[in-house]
Parts: C-alpha cells; structure tokens; sequence
C-alpha cells in the first residue's frame, strides 16, 4: 500500500529531520505502508531538508518520494511555477484550497460560506479545480471535493457540476488523490465522494491513495474505509512515481 500525501513538517510543527521522518515510516511500516510520499505545503518549501529526507531514506525500509502539494491560486502561475520545480520531486499535487484568494477550509475563519450563495461558491470552487487539473503542472489533483469539508452543501444538485469536473480531470490527464483526511474533518467522508469517484472510475481517471497526515499517528488513517471503497467502485490499482515517471501498483 502506499500513502501518497501528507505533512512532515505540516503547519510548520516540526522541523523535517531525519528522526521526525523516521517517526512517520515507523507507523507506515505497522500498518503496511510500503511507499510513502512526503508533499509539503508549497508555503513551507523552505523547511524541505533534501539531505534529511536521502538520508532517512537510506535508514528505513520503507520507500520514501518526495513531492510538494502545491496551493491552486489563478494569478500565481509564476511562484506555482517556480515552487513545483525548485526540487527534485517525484511528483507534485495541485490542490485548490482557495476560492477568490480565500481560504475554504479553515476551521477559525468560515465567513466565505457567509458571504456567497452556496451554490455559486460550489461553482467557483470546480473551477479552479477544473483550472488545476488542465494546467498541466501537476502529477496529482488534490483532495479535488475539499469545498464539502463543513458540510455546508448547495440546496441545488450539482450533478452537472461534477460530471464537468471529472471530464476536464479525465481530459488532462491528472492522477486523483483519493484522501481519508475528510474523515477526520466535519464532512466524516472520504475526498472524492463515492459519487465523484464512480465518475472518475467511468472515465478511466488513475487514482493514489493518502491520509494527508500532519502526525506520524495518521500515517494510513482512515485506509480502512477508503480500500474497500475504491476496490468496491472499481479500481484495482493506484500510481505510484518515481522522478515524475509514473507506474502502478496492484491494489
Ligand atoms: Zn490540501
Ligand atoms: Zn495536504
């Protein structure tokens, strides 16, 4: 199993050291994560310890990558430029965490659910993530359903809006990153939605799997409900990356 997404450093926590990523392949290792990537905040690029990361590699038997989750922000094509190729990634995500610049997913300040209809707030949301995925700067799209974090959800259907969404990630390319971190979050599901997921299976979309860990102790988290359930939608294999090449592993 792999566990494609998550946060050593995280919010700027701990800093990355040999022993903190230890820490992490230690819990992978018991619960049967065999490849692990480590995708920092772009905001925290500064914090990635290359030597660090060689070095924990060498001393554990699990095997390590390196990616960086990048923040989807329209206008700041040129620092995603610069931030998605400043190391020496095996991949890199794309996640949309913004409408308008704002933040959507943070727990102390949700006033942009306040001052957009909901339902237009879904809309400009798919778009930068649609945005994201055609960009053709990232291996991975990010937990692409985050907008549902506060179980806020539009009155309206937004079927439509979803099968959009999953033809432009099917259009481009892009790997989905299947993320148990919405367990943990007020929505208590997985990012996709069974629903989603079901509509980038029918496509053909590849996906990774991931905790988003930002402790060692959610290393794996939440694999328990999200194996059975892309097994179940259909899917016998996840991507793995080496150097931005990309194969795949039996599920
Ligand atoms: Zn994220
Ligand atoms: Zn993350």
């Amino acid at each position: 199993m792999i566990d494609y997404h998550l946060h050593v450093v995280a919010h700027g926590d701990r800093p990355m050291t040999v022993e903190n990523i230890l820490a992490y392949c230690e819990v992978a290792q018991e619960r049967g994560v065999l490849q692990m990537g480590i995708t920092e905040h772009d905001r925290y690029l500064d914090e990635i310890d290359v030597a660090a990361f060689q070095e924990a590699r060498e001393k554990t038997d699990v095997e390590l990558r390196l990616g960086i989750e990048i923040d989807f922000v329209p206008g700041k094509e040129e620092r995603m430029d610069r931030d998605s190729t400043a190391l020496p990634y095996d991949y890199v995500i794309g996640s949309v965490h913004r409408v308008d610049g704002e933040e959507v997913d943070r727990v102390t300040d949700q006033t942009i659910y306040e001052k957009w209809d909901t339902y237009r707030l879904y809309e400009a949301y798919y778009a930068n993530v649609r945005e994201a995925a055609l960009c053709g700067r990232f291996d991975v799209l990010g937990h692409p359903d985050l907008i549902k974090i506060f179980r806020r959800f539009p009155q309206r259907d937004i079927t439509e809006m979803l099968e959009d969404t999953a033809d432009a990630v099917s259009k481009s390319g892009i790997v989905v990153d299947v993320n148990a971190a919405g367990l943990r979050k007020p929505v208590g599901e997985i990012y996709p939605s069974r629903k989603l997921l079901e509509m980038f299976h029918r496509r053909g979309v590849p996906i990774i799997l991931s905790s988003d860990a930002h402790a060692p102790d959610q290393v794996g988290m939440g694999y328990d409900r999200s194996l059975p359930l892309v097994r179940d939608v259909g899917y016998r294999e996840v991507v793995t990356f080496s150097e931005r090449e990309r194969s795949t592993l039996a599920l």
